[in-house]
């Protein structure tokens, strides 16, 4: 089934499904785990509106392309167009808050990354960014005082903070729409904390934000792609 944004509450969502614009190493601990250094400004990437998929059972992850790596991040979904906006535009532009998996072809990545190449065929296949339902902007507290959690067959693999980011949501969508307009549907992935990992096939998820989401993903599978 295609995709859409949804709302937690089931509120209706007119937001059509856009690009999602990310940032790599924005949290210490995950800098420190890629044995990467600290970039002088953000980091940033896109993803095709194609990238987009409900973060739901059955997570299909594309089989043959080498390891497949969770990152579980804070979303923001964009309700109104930004362009070389100042901080205070930020938050009235946000629509919606949820959490999304960073699906990256890790092995993929790290030829690219040798070659001096782009990331977009580890970072931006048909369906690298799995979204869950938002929560509206008002009933989340404070966006950088959020925990990220994921759950990996009932062990803890992530348990961060969004306090721990390197540039926070508002400077950090300021800065992207420098580059990058943001329109109605956008949404925008903020890093990942530590513990980064791969999936198998079979694998069961349990993703959370602070307590406000709780997706259970019963099943991981694998999709050929050649
Ligand atoms: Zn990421």
């Amino acid at each position: 089934m295609a995709y859409a944004h949804r709302f937690i509450d089931g509120a209706p969502c007119s937001l059509p499904r856009g690009k999602a614009i990310c940032v790599g190493l924005n949290y210490a601990d995950h800098v420190q785990e890629m044995h990467s250094q600290r970039t002088a400004e953000p980091m940033l990437f896109i993803k095709p509106p194609t990238a987009l998929v409900a973060l739901a059972s059955p997570l299909m992850i594309p089989a043959g392309l080498g390891s497949v790596h969770y990152e579980t991040e804070l979303a923001l979904l964009v309700g109104a167009p930004l362009t070389g906006c100042g901080e205070q535009d930020v938050l009235p532009a946000i629509a919606g808050v949820g959490v999304a998996l960073d699906l990256t072809l890790r092995d993929l990545q790290n030829e690219l990354k040798q070659a001096g190449q782009p990331w977009e065929k580890a970072k931006g296949w048909d369906g690298s960014c799995a979204l869950s339902p938002f929560l509206k902007p008002g009933q989340v507290g404070d966006l950088q005082n959020l925990r990220l959690r994921l759950e990996s067959n009932g062990e803890r693999r992530q348990d961060g903070n969004t306090r721990q980011m390197i540039t926070p949501v508002v400077p950090l969508i300021s800065y992207m729409t420098r580059f990058f307009t943001l329109e109605p549907g956008d949404v925008v992935l903020t890093g990942t904390p530590q513990g980064v990992g791969p999936l198998t096939p079979g694998d069961r998820l349990v993703v959370e934000l602070a307590d406000l989401i709780r997706l259970e993903v019963s099943e991981v599978r694998a999709r050929d792609v050649t």
